[in-house]
């Protein structure tokens, strides 16, 4: 298969228009069967579910080329397992978990043309989304939804090595207590976009969202989930209701424990303690490990110890480890790689 003539090395990550999208329709109770389409566009009633009370829930995960020569997926079924977790906190249907699959893999297998090689750095990202397609103006959900899957190649996440990023303590929530924070929903997005603009306007890569009911412990990012190392290594991840699960934090605890032999701990990180960390990174899919080398707290400046240069070491043995499993330079754990082709 010839690939698309695109300068892969060099690509941002930005919306590229690929050839097909997978639509599927949910009425009357039941999805039907599914399509591929050429059309990128969507026609809707001015009333729809999710124009008026923003019904929608999504995924991201890519598809990439690994050292061999095949085009995978990584754990395309825990992306299923969460949409279906979100789907119905927002009162949506299920998109059964094989269908889903399924699905991701005739998308990507449309557009292989679009799958970067290996060693380019780049990778075709892929976005299942699902909205209440019909009219509702009352106040409950819709009854016809649509579910569908693009996918757009995006560029390496760190061209030139990966610089450490500086964050800041968000005087913003992101998820009320016993909210939404859990589920990937673009509502989540819509209110963290005034704090993250703010953000990169004072100078500042992320915000650090604290628990919204003490606002004494770390929860995450807009979009990626913390990773702390000890001064002893060991892994320390933040626990809470109203974070998001994410994939790639799940997949580097038990490469920590299982492939490297890390103690880990789950549990609650009060911001006081930050300032005792060695090594503190970004996790999810696009980045894998974002280095984060300073937390500015209203003016008091947290250092981390690994510095502004570089990824610390124990990040950068967690980042080699899970790229080289996806990438298929180290052996996987039984179900991690889907092949599609
Ligand atoms: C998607 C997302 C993540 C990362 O999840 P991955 O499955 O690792 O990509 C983290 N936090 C939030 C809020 C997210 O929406």
């Amino acid at each position: 298969m010839e690939k698309k003539n695109i300068d892969w090395s060099n690509l941002g990550f930005g919306y590229v228009h690929t050839d097909y999208r997978y639509v599927s329709n949910y009425k009357n109770g039941a999805w039907d069967d599914g399509v591929l389409t050429e059309d990128a566009n969507i026609v809707l009633n001015e009333c729809a579910g999710v124009l008026q009370y923003a019904q929608t829930v999504f995924e991201g995960l890519k598809a990439y080329t690994t050292e061999d020569g095949h085009i995978v997926t990584f754990r395309p079924d825990l992306n299923a397992e969460r949409l279906e977790a979100s789907a119905a906190r927002l009162e949506m249907p299920v998109f059964p978990k094989e269908r889903f699959v399924d699905a991701v893999t005739r998308t990507v297998k449309a557009n292989a043309a679009y799958v970067p090689p290996y060693g380019s750095g780049a990778t075709l990202y892929i976005r299942p989304y699902m909205f209440g397609s019909n009219p509702v103006i009352g106040v409950k959900p819709a009854d016809e939804y649509q579910f569908r899957i693009f996918c757009t190649p995006v560029g390496p996440y760190f061209k030139g090595g990966a610089k450490p990023l500086t964050i800041r303590v968000s005087d913003f929530d992101r998820a009320a207590p016993h909210g939404t924070g859990n589920i990937k929903a673009g509502l989540n997005y819509a209110m963290s976009l005034h704090a993250i603009v703010t953000a990169h306007q004072e100078g500042y890569d992320e915000n650090m969202y604290l628990d919204p009911g003490t606002r004494t412990k770390v929860e995450e990012t807009g979009g990626a989930n913390f990773l702390f190392i000890t001064k002893d290594n060991k892994v320390v991840t933040p626990k809470s209701d109203s974070i998001l699960p994410s994939i790639t934090r799940r997949s580097l605890v038990h490469v920590a424990r299982e492939y490297l032999g890390l103690e880990v701990e789950e549990r609650e990180v009060y911001l006081d303690e930050v300032k005792d960390f060695a090594e503190c990174g970004l996790c999810g899919t696009a980045a894998v490990i974002s280095p984060v080398g300073k937390i500015v707290d209203h003016g008091k400046e947290i250092c981390l110890p690994s510095g502004m240069a570089e990824m610390g070491p124990v990040t950068k043995k967690l980042y080699d480890t899970l790229t080289g499993i996806q990438m298929g330079r180290l052996e996987a754990p039984s179900g991690w790689i889907h092949v599609i082709e």
